[in-house]
């Protein structure tokens, strides 16, 4: 099979706030916080500390070397000439537009062109018309079961079903995250200084609310496990060679089998390893036994989505939170050990209004939690909810689609009201004194963890 030179472009819309294109089942997000003096702050800052490319992307780099293939990564299309056999592309909900303008451009050199990632495979259509060709379905797994695709490539657009979606990842080649490092690093402000990495211990989420959430889209309902030496390996090989300091488990729920999350400590505990890592989990998981090995095992903050306190839209959106009392209780015990709990909640949901909206912004202020976020309810393409609102949508670019944006029409709530609720809430949480003095301690926590190993 003849060996190719591929160009790996990840493009990015330039933008006053962060876009991110793995969080959110890799549809990507904008931190939009709209408004305000603390929320243009807030969005600046993270614009500045946090950057990684989609956790597809670098699997994908890293099956396509594997394959014999010489592989580069640019986020700039200043880098795309004719000396490369092929162009492959990310994608996502929240840099689409800039993606088709991407593709544009290349179609000069009259070399294939391939989209990949959760987004094109979920809306494609767009991709296609605009020359591509795109690849349906989890990209790394899928080339790496069907060698040939991408010598079979051509100028014309197609769209490629692979044979072999969502295939085992225990075989899968490491990331190419050497690759991605020589023209970007990334790097995770809130774990601290120094390089960050994000990495999965298991792909797919069996839950119920894959009604409006868009992790299962491409990962799928089936849970899919890495294997715990390997994926130990991995943080070895990348604190080694890229000199990287801590850990993002992008799992879509880190905790759902409690034995592995204790094996998976225990094997970091056992081979001494200094890292500081951070988690998305449910808090009807956690118990004293589980928060200890883990933050034993270097963990510092999780990302916990509660959502809504408003119980009509809790169960029009079929989730199943943990109640407000275990909420409580998981909070104090994660914190109480030295773990930082940012907890997500959402604006804009199913029979949410101003009254109840106020509620869950009391609420959340209520909490011991370290770090807060409201986001607003965004009903995406290819969930099951969307249905229900394709006739509402008030979007004409996907790149609306930050999930700070309202991109439809709600029964009860008007963009200004968003606004409104969102500067109120980042206000509230982030001005207070005592917030910042305990996120800062925290951050100095973890830079001696980093440099002394106490802690
Ligand atoms: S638990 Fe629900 S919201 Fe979280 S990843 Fe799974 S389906 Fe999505």
């Amino acid at each position: 099979m003849q060996k190719l030179k591929i160009l790996f472009l990840d493009i990015y819309k330039k933008e006053g706030f962060r876009i991110n294109k793995d969080v959110n089942g890799a549809f990507g997000t904008g931190n939009n916080y709209i408004g305000g003096f603390f929320t243009k702050l807030l969005a600046r800052y993270q614009k500045e500390s946090i950057f990684w490319p989609p956790i597809y992307f670098a699997s994908t780099m890293g099956v396509a070397e594997k394959l014999g293939n010489n592989c580069k990564y640019s986020t700039t299309l200043k880098d795309a000439n004719d000396d490369f056999d092929l162009f492959i592309l990310s994608s996502s909900i929240v840099a689409c537009e800039t993606e088709l303008k991407a593709i544009e451009y290349l179609k000069n050199f009259d070399l294939p062109i391939l989209v990949i990632g959760p987004f094109a495979s979920t809306c494609p259509e767009k991709y296609i018309q605009q020359g591509a060709n795109v690849l349906i379905g989890e990209p790394d797994t899928a080339l790496f079961t069907n060698s040939k695709i991408l010598n079979q490539l051509t100028t014309s657009s197609q769209l490629i079903y692979p044979s072999n979606k969502q295939a085992k990842i225990v075989n899968l080649p490491m990331p190419s995250w050497e690759n991605i490092f020589e023209h970007k690093k990334c790097v995770m402000g809130f774990l601290g200084s120094g390089y960050s990495l994000p990495i999965y211990a298991s792909r797919g989420c069996p839950y119920s609310c894959f009604n409006y959430c868009t992790y299962p889209l491409q990962q799928g309902r089936n849970l899919r496990n890495e294997s715990i030496n390997r994926l130990v390996d991995q943080i070895e090989f990348y604190i080694k060679k890229l000199k990287v300091k801590s850990f993002l488990f992008r799992d879509p729920v880190f905790t759902i089998n409690r034995k592995r999350v204790i094996d998976i400590c225990n094997e970091i505990i056992a081979r001494k390893i200094k890292i500081v890592w951070g988690a998305e989990l449910h808090l009807k998981d956690i118990d004293t036994e589980l928060a200890r090995i883990m933050a034993k095992a270097g963990l510092r903050i999780v990302f916990v989505g509660i959502e809504s306190i408003n119980p009509e839209s809790i169960k029009k959106t079929k989730r199943q939170n943990a109640p407000i009392d275990k909420q409580l209780r998981s909070i104090k015990i994660l914190e109480k050990n030295g773990i930082s709990v940012k907890a997500m909640f959402i604006f804009g949901f199913p029979g949410d209004n101003l009254n109840n909206a106020l509620k869950t912004i009391n609420y959340a202020l209520s909490l011991p939690i370290t770090y807060l976020q409201f986001s607003v309810f965004t009903p995406y393409p290819g969930t099951p909810i969307f249905s229900e609102y394709k006739d509402k949508i008030t979007a004409k670019n996907f790149e609306e689609y930050t999930q700070w944006d309202l991109v439809f029409n709600h029964e009860n709530l008007t963009t200004m009201d968003i606004k409104y609720l969102l500067n109120k809430s980042y206000k509230s949480f982030y001005s207070s004194i005592f917030r910042l003095t305990r996120i800062f301690y925290r951050l100095a926590k973890i830079e001696l963890r980093k440099r002394f190993g106490i802690f």
